[in-house]
């Protein structure tokens, strides 16, 4: 007989795409007990400084480690790599071996052998839009939502799917604060092309409101979701907002929301933990 599916397993982009997302969801699933997967499909070789010619490379070793920390931190099993190459942002060029160069149909059949491995009783990945519309974050929505349709009715399938939304208001309050401080900070530096897309895709990506089923509380692991956060030290440079007080962070990162894909929620029920983990 099949052995029942069991835990979660999350599906990110990116090293530290998991923690800032919905790392307070997956360290509570863990503290609850259950086991919790985590699978990162690039290296994020491209999460570095821009160099005199605009190139972002850097040693995907050194973001493949801070990854192991944060999982670490979270109480979470050790990270499964796909290996793929960052593809960066949207106007950049992916280079050769980028996760959206890849074979979708290989990379599909690929985190499906993973479900069929782990067998998750619940799945997450980012929502279609990816948050702010990185191509590796909208790629890996695609590809992890396939990948469960594919094996959802296995024997032994993942039951439920969600994807890891923003509410409208969440991502405008973001907005608003991102002015605030650079405001605060007399900010003289003329915001990049990137930010400008990132701002304008944060807004239209973002769901309305009434779309987000599920909002989880993790104020009680906040702490623990910034110390993974803080792990991503590579990525967490010149982030005045970390050095924020303790009760705005909890404020900022208190909830983590999301939007259940499989099984299809009840109109207007608004859950508070995730479905089919017990
Ligand atoms: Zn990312």
């Amino acid at each position: 007989m099949e052995s029942q599916p069991r835990g979660l397993l999350g599906i990110f982009a990116h090293p530290d795409d998991e923690s800032f997302g919905a790392g307070g969801t997956l360290a509570m699933a863990a503290a609850d007990g259950h086991q919790v997967w985590l699978i990162c499909a690039t290296n994020g070789d491209e999460g570095g400084d821009a160099d005199e010619s605009g190139d972002h490379a850097m040693d995907p070793e050194i973001r493949r480690n801070e990854l192991r920390e944060a999982c670490a931190v979270l109480g979470i099993g050790a990270p499964i790599f796909l290996g793929y190459r960052d593809s960066g942002m949207e106007t950049w060029a992916p280079k050769p071996g980028a996760f959206v160069l890849a074979d979708r149909d290989e990379v599909v059949a690929r985190i499906a052998d993973e479900i069929r491995r782990l067998r998750p009783a619940v799945v997450v990945t980012f929502d279609a839009g990816g948050g702010y519309g990185h191509p590796d974050h909208r790629r890996v929505s695609e590809v992890a939502t396939i990948a469960f349709d594919r094996t959802h009715a296995e024997p032994g399938g993942p039951r439920v799917l969600y994807h890891q939304a923003i509410a409208r208001s969440d991502a405008e309050a973001m907005l608003a604060r991102w002015d605030q401080e650079a405001e605060e900070r007399d900010e003289t530096r003329e915001p990049t092309e990137d930010d400008l897309i990132q701002r304008q895709r944060f807004m239209e990506l973002s769901r309305p409101d009434d779309e987000v089923t599920t909002r989880v509380n993790v104020g009680p692991v906040v702490r623990q979701k910034l110390a993974a956060l803080a792990c991503h030290a590579s990525q967490m440079r010149g982030q005045p907002w970390l050095e924020s007080p303790i009760e705005e962070l909890e404020a900022m990162m208190g909830e983590e929301t999301f939007v259940r894909v499989v099984p299809p929620p009840v109109p207007g029920q608004v859950e508070t933990g995730l479905a089919g983990l017990d």
